[in-house]
């Protein structure tokens, strides 16, 4: 087996190009927060330099418009482009559309592909997913809104929530229950929503901790939706019905992916800030830099972020030469693990700032606002822990005779018998306890 850390010298050009664009580009136009409107005007030329470049949607393969690079290639390019939250949507590549793509990639029909896929693979038009409800989130099987046939075609009732760009979406992916008497997880059917399709209401943009007062219809607004009676063609189901649930996983798997590369670099960014804090910020007789818990912060930091950094490259990897089910460990233990490493080298970098730090002077209390939500969205942390342990669990069997395997005294006495050892075992007396006897202990 060989490894090999290297960047080729093309991609290394590349990535050398991508980072000069996002710091003179993204980085700035990330501080104005222009409105949407303003912002796509500001950032049409700055796409048209990414599409000419063939950098546009690069998440997708070359057959579907984007540039086949593969996950490792294309996790090295988000940890750029992810140090600012706008660096995405300069490349085409963020959430939702960059899911739905990959979705609509897979699944889509040929008209289903000229109406949908083409346009937002242009970035003419914007979508969402709904898929959580009030009342269903980790656990999908618990969804209640109802597609129910009609003719040729379906009605759609339901409530559903957090549906980022919503109130700005062209159409949406909706899942809802299609089946309900199949079994939980052949229940669903995803289908294709014109945003102004009647009986579709978006009730509100709802204010959250990233957006304490969302401006109606902005990017990343998350969406409280009503369905009442939304008739829909047959033509609208993506897939098969009843895959639904299936689906979502496969749009998942990567989507989670590039989030934990885009947490790298801005766990980077962050952490920049933290180091040059620590040169220049003198207190109590000496920079911050000479004080221990500052060290142990920077040391830290940066240790979480160059392991979250390689487990992240190791599972694009895997996903490169094995495929997406081979990477399903990995990719949960990146979820959690790096967004406990953003959020982390986020909060020390802010409480290294002090006030300034906690002030909206600095990027850092915006990063943090958005780190905590990372725990959350797209799967929360603990639900990723059940299934990494699930999977690292599912070939472990008890010992056959219920000793276990490295019990020294058993071990010993094998070893023992192996090296013909016929003196007396000094470390073993005739009352070592058996590991299964509960009746002698106390
Ligand atoms: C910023 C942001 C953007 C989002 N964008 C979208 C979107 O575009 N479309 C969409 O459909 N949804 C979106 N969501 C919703 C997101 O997917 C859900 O919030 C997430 O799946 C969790 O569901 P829930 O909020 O209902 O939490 P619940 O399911 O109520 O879970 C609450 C908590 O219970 C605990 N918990 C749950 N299950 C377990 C378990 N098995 N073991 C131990 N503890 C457990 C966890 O601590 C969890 O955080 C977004 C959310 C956020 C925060």
């Amino acid at each position: 087996m060989s490894w090999d850390f290297s960047t080729d010298a093309e991609t290394e050009r590349e990535l050398e190009w991508i980072r000069e664009f996002v710091d003179a580009n993204a980085v700035p136009l990330e501080a104005l927060n222009l409105p949407r409107t303003e912002f796509d005007r500001v950032a049409a030329p700055l796409i048209a330099q990414v599409k000419e470049r063939g950098l546009w949607a690069a998440h997708l393969d070359e057959a579907h418009g984007g540039t086949g690079r593969g996950q490792l290639r294309l996790a090295l390019m988000n940890e750029i482009v992810g140090r600012s939250r706008v660096g995405p949507l300069l490349f085409g590549t963020a959430p939702p559309d960059s899911g739905n793509l990959e979705l609509l990639a897979a699944h889509a029909t040929p008209e289903q592909r000229a109406r949908y896929f083409a346009p937002l693979l242009a970035g003419t038009v914007r979508s969402a997913v709904a898929m959580t409800e009030p009342g269903a989130g980790a656990d999908p099987t618990l969804l209640s809104t109802r597609l129910t046939p009609d003719g040729d075609g379906w009605v759609l009732n339901g409530h559903k929530w957090f549906a980022t760009n919503a109130s700005l979406a062209d159409f949406l992916l909706v899942m809802a229950v299609s089946d309900p008497e199949a079994a939980p997880r052949d229940r669903a059917t995803v289908v294709l929503v014109d945003r102004d399709t009647p009986g579709l209401e978006i009730r509100r943009d709802i204010a959250t901790m990233e957006n304490p007062e969302p401006r109606p219809a902005e990017i990343e607004n998350h969406c409280e939706i009503v369905f009442t009676d939304v008739r829909l063609p047959a033509g609208a189901v993506l897939g098969e019905p009843g895959r639904g649930f299936a689906m979502m996983q496969e749009r998942l798997g990567p989507a989670r992916l590039h989030h934990c590369m885009r947490w790298i670099g801005q766990a980077q960014r962050a952490f920049e800030m933290l180091c040059e804090r620590a040169t220049y910020r003198f207190t109590h007789g000496s920079v911050l830099a000479d004080k221990q818990t500052i060290q142990n912060w920077i040391a830290d930091s940066a240790a979480e972020i160059a392991a979250a950094r390689l487990l992240t490259l190791h599972a694009a990897w895997k996903i490169d030469t094995l495929g997406a089910k081979a990477a399903r460990t990995d990719i949960a233990l990146i979820k959690f693990h790096g967004a406990k490493v953003l959020h982390d080298v986020v909060d020390r970098a802010v409480q290294a700032h002090g006030s300034l730090g906690f002030s909206a002077d600095l990027p850092l209390e915006s990063m943090y606002r958005r780190a905590r939500a990372a725990r959350i969205y797209d799967g929360p942390d603990e639900v990723h822990r059940q299934s990494a342990a699930r999977l690292l669990l599912r070939d472990r069997k008890p010992p056959a005779d219920g000793i276990p395997t490295e019990h020294l005294p058993t071990v010993r006495r094998a070893a023992r018998r192996r090296f013909d050892l016929d003196t007396p075992d000094t470390l073993d007396t005739p009352d070592t306890p058996d590991p299964l006897d509960t009746e002698g202990s106390a």
